[in-house]
């Protein structure tokens, strides 16, 4: 006998809602309840992927070797020159280190390690362990600092100190220490800095090259392709933009508050919201030669996808999609890229939405999709089959659970090799849902529904 999926858990409830449903808000930005064995990563592993994409730090884990094989070469990241965030560098702490302590070990891994790779700037991890024996990693990095002529700054991310989300914010206050150190104050006209792009496949290199065409001067990327010089300036900026708003809306309100620099909430996924994005930029300008260039770059590239698109769309249409992403602001855009293939999304989720990023998403929904905050694999895996999902998009974690069912899989996070950004990629990622969902092998799955689509 089929055994049956567990149910979702009663302290759940509240975090599941229907688009349409105006009667119920979401609960969300909780701590994920003990049992439910959450998709979330650890404190540690979100500040680890925020910074990661600093091309020439050091990135030291104080902690176990098992925390940094966690987080080794994670995501893409791609760099146009260091690859030095690629190397996983650890302190390896062991049984004596948790006796004795562990600060004598990272200040011999941290001079040793700054002699040999001569990085910009180095970024030391608190790890649950470290955090456990209370090794003083802040004065470590002040004495070190002083004595290599660098910046070394310790990220408060012990993994058991709050969610993922916590530790975006502790990247964020970790990059709040580099900016503003170059000296430089006067703002940069019709300038801005990119934040939460972390390059993964090429697209802060696709972003840039839409501002150059524009006529405005990106002056530092936080964090894809990132460089320490750079981000010590980003103060100079006169405006941010916001990709991946879960994990880097604190940095933007620090800045603004600071510095003085308003930002905007952006997305590059979808040819909606990449218009929107390029748009906004411009407006915000409100230099008519930046507008007309900006004008002529959206209708150029929303022609060149839509034709594209157009025949993927046809084979596509009628088909159900579920998604669970890290950040709400993706999941609104994917759920119009989806539209625009003719894709109806069942299943929305997010690992770290608040209240107003999840009443977007429901305005975006149509009214009988399901919504859901910090889900697990049990209520996916249980929501995949009742609702008929054709397609799954998500992460490194989801994939196998796709798989395993039977259902075609999109991964839009880290390990993806193909960029998903502005138009081009809004193309990208038309041909990944059709190859998925109209390969061959789903002839070979028993009970598929859409094992007579495949490609001819
Ligand atoms: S910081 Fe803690 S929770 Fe995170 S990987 Fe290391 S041991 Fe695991």
């Amino acid at each position: 006998m089929e055994q049956q999926l567990p149910i979702v858990l009663d302290e759940r409830v509240s975090q599941i809602v229907t688009a349409g449903d105006g009667s119920r808000t979401i609960a969300c930005e909780r701590t994920s309840l003990a049992g439910s064995v959450s998709q979330r990563a650890c404190v540690f592993c979100g500040s680890r992927v925020v910074l990661y994409p600093i091309a020439d730090a050091l990135h030291l884990v104080h902690g176990p070797i098992g925390c940094a094989t966690y987080t080794w070469d994670i995501r893409g990241a791609l760099s146009s020159g260091p690859q030095l965030h690629r190397s996983s560098f650890c302190t390896d702490l062991r049984e004596r280190d948790i006796i004795h302590g562990g600060e004598a070990k990272l200040t011999r891994a941290l001079d040793q390690l700054i002699d040999r790779f001569a990085p910009r700037a180095a970024f030391v991890y608190s790890t649950c362990v470290a955090g456990v024996i209370g090794d003083d990693i802040e004065a470590v990095c002040k004495k070190m600092s002083l004595l290599k002529g660098i910046p070394v700054i310790p990220v408060g991310s012990e993994g058991f100190r709050g969610t993922k989300k916590d530790g975006y914010r502790a990247a964020c206050d970790a990059l709040l220490r580099i900016i503003g150190t170059d000296g430089a104050a006067a703002k940069i006209p019709l300038s801005i800095n990119i934040i939460g792009d972390f390059n993964v496949a090429g697209e802060t290199w696709l972003v840039r090259r839409y501002f150059a065409e524009m006529g405005i001067t990106v002056v530092a990327t936080l964090t894809g392709d990132g460089r320490i010089d750079d981000i010590r300036r980003a103060n100079t900026a006169a405006l941010n933009i916001v990709q991946c708003s879960g994990s880097m809306t604190p940095l933007a309100k620090a800045m603004q508050e600071r510095y003085g620099i308003p930002f905007k909430r952006i997305s590059f996924f979808g040819i909606d919201d990449t218009a929107d994005a390029l748009y906004a930029v411009a407006d915000h300008f409100a230099d008519p030669a930046i507008v007309e260039r900006t004008k002529v770059l959206v209708r150029t590239g929303a022609k060149t996808a839509l034709a594209a698109l157009a025949p993927m769309a046809q084979a596509l249409r009628g088909m159900h999609a579920g998604l669970y992403v890290g950040g709400a602001f993706k999941a609104i855009s994917l759920v119009k890229a989806l539209r625009r293939l003719g894709i109806t999304t069942a299943l929305a989720g997010t690992q770290t939405g608040n209240k107003d990023d999840y009443e977007r998403l429901r305005s975006v929904c149509d009214p009988d999709t399901m919504i859901v905050d910090d889900s697990n694999p049990a209520e996916l895996s249980r929501w995949i089959l009742e609702r008929d999902i054709d397609l799954f998009i998500g992460g490194v974690k989801e994939r196998p659970m796709a798989y395993k069912l039977g259902v075609a899989f999109c991964d839009h996070n880290h390990e993806r090799k193909i960029g998903l950004a502005g138009f081009e990629g809004m193309v990208n990622f038309g041909r990944e849902v059709y190859s998925s969902l109209c390969s061959p092998v789903w002839r070979l799955v028993r009970n598929n529904r859409h094992r007579g689509r495949g490609v001819a």
